[in-house]
Parts: C-alpha cells; structure tokens; sequence
C-alpha cells in the first residue's frame, strides 16, 4: 500500500481491441503500471460514461462492459474483474459535493472499455480496487477541470485520479486512414500544440481549445473525448509538473499521447 502522493494521469485509450493489438501505445501501457507503482485504489473517468451530473459507481464488483459492437470474439472474453471502491466513490461523491457539484452515486455501474481496457494493460492482476467516474461532455472543458480540482485531495489518499479519453478522436477519418497509417499533418499539428499547451501549463488555451488549437474540430469533431484530459488537468492543480509520458500516432489520425500530471 502507498501513502505516497498518487499522480493524475491521462491515457489515450484508441480501439477496444488494444488489449488485443501490438504496438507502441500497448508496449507503454503494459509498463505504465510498474513505473507508477500501485495506488492503493483508483478513481477512473473515461469518455463513455456521459451522464447530465456527475456520477460515481459504488459497485462491489464493477462488470466489465462491453459497449462495442462488433469486434473479435475473443475481446468479448477478456474480463476485468477488479473489486469496487464504494467507500472512496462516497468519499469522491463528497468532495464534489462540497465543491458544489451536485454528485449521484450509482450502486450498480460497471466498468466501460474506456476504463477497463487501459487498466488490463496497467495492472493485469485486476486486484486493485477501482471507481469510475462520469463526465457531463454537454458542460464542456472547464467544468471537467473543477471537477479534477474538487477531487484533488484524493491523491493525498493513495488514490490515482485516471482519465481515459483520446489527444485527438476522429472515426469518420479512421476510416479513410486504416490502410495508411502516415501520421496526417493536422492530427501531428494538433497533437503538438495539445502537448505544448500542457507542458506549458496553459490552462486559458486548453478550456478555449476549439477556438485556438489549429485543427481542433477536425480532430475532435465532438468534445468526449479530449474532455478526461481536463479532470487530470485540473487534479493536477496550478502548481503541478505535466509530462509527456507518451507519444504515437495510430491509423494516422488516432493520438495515444499520455500525460502525467503531479
Ligand atoms: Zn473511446
């Protein structure tokens, strides 16, 4: 067990079939999980549990969710089956709360393949007790970094705060790019002003990134998810140092990048 300082992080999370894939993006995740060592339990948010107000699962026993179509047969036998973390979802939910966000705590929510993908790369033992948490994508980027800042305490705690979106999502040009996979010039040009906004901490051009970064619609035609990499930012706090933890383009257009905020 850790009483160490947890860090924020945020991964790119790309197809359900990572588990199943090879390739940088894997490579990185399979090691993520020692080089950050183990939290004592982990607060997870990830781009497909969208919900009106913020959201916790307290389940005992999160199911692993299969909120895909159409995929390998073997995919849908993979499981995740990591205990809940009810009491920290009651103590999250609490935190939001006096933040002033109106918080539900939902007894029964699984995990969804944002969330648990990234997580049977990281720590495949499954034996650390997670908590997912929804994001609200109608209140757009600033809200999510209050929500990281009421959740802050929490990495004083032993809990890791993870988000799971993607740096750059556009599935309508997947299509067109899965034969080629040559980074395209406006994902590459995003991607970079993605990464040199956060490592130089601005936080007034990420919330305003649909307006200011080049290509920001094409590469995110809507806001999901980039929307995980704003609770990091925002339990990072003010006063963090974010790292580039990763970086790689898949299928030309789909970013892997990961950030870790301390
Ligand atoms: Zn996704």
């Amino acid at each position: 067990m850790s009483n160490t300082r947890q860090p924020a992080i945020f991964v790119s999370h790309g197809s359900p079939t990572l588990p199943l894939e090879r390739g940088p993006a894997v490579d990185f995740l399979r090691q993520l999980g020692g080089a950050l060592g183990r939290p004592e339990s982990i607060l997870i948010v990830s781009a497909h549990w969208d919900t009106d107000r913020p959201a916790v699962s307290a389940a005992e026993k999160p199911e692993t969710i299969y909120d895909f179509y159409g995929f390998p047969p073997e995919l849908y036998r993979l499981r995740y089956p990591a205990p809940g973390a009810p009491t920290l979802a009651k103590r999250a939910a609490s935190l939001l709360e006096s933040g002033g966000l109106r918080t539900d705590i939902d007894p029964a929510r699984g995990l969804d393949h944002g969330a648990w993908t990234s997580l049977f790369l990281m720590y495949p033992e499954a034996d650390i007790p997670v908590t997912q948490l929804s994001i609200q994508s109608h209140l757009g980027p600033g809200h999510h970094v209050r929500l990281g800042e009421a959740l802050k305490p929490l990495r004083n705690e032993g809990v890791m705060i993870f988000a799971s979106g993607g740096a750059t999502h556009n599935l309508g040009e997947l299509r067109f790019h899965r034969g080629n996979p040559v980074p395209q010039a406006w994902t590459v040009e995003f991607n970079e002003w993605l990464a040199d906004a956060v490592l130089s901490r601005r936080a007034d051009d990420l919330v305003n990134y649909r307006e200011r970064a080049p290509y920001a619609v094409r590469n995110h035609p809507t806001d999901e998810h980039l929307i995980p990499l704003f609770v990091a930012l925002g339990a990072g706090g003010p006063d963090g140092v974010p790292q580039r933890l990763h970086t790689s383009i898949s299928s030309g257009v789909i970013s892997m990048d990961a950030y870790r905020f301390d």
